[in-house]
């Protein structure tokens, strides 16, 4: 049997050592609490990364990026 553990990728940084990674528990219930695969912070219970994945897509960056384009070309300027 190997470990119980498995590694996930997280939309936001370890608030200590920056990094994405972290481990969480092959049971993943929703109660249980997943660390920073670096340092070992606590991040959070699974049940909330979750919510966090699910709350920010990978495009959301590009989506506000957009809204600024958008609102800049809405403006009167010219050039
Ligand atoms: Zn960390």
């Amino acid at each position: 049997m190997g470990d119980l553990s498995e590694e996930m990728r997280m939309p936001t940084p370890c608030p200590e050592c920056g990094s994405h990674s972290v481990r969480l528990s092959e049971v993943r219930n929703p109660t249980d609490k997943v660390f920073c695969s670096s340092c070992n912070t606590v991040r959070g219970q699974y049940a909330d990364l979750q919510k966090e994945i699910e709350n920010k897509p990978k495009s959301e960056a590009e989506e506000l990026l957009e809204e600024v384009v958008n609102k800049k070309g809405n403006a009167p300027s010219s050039s």
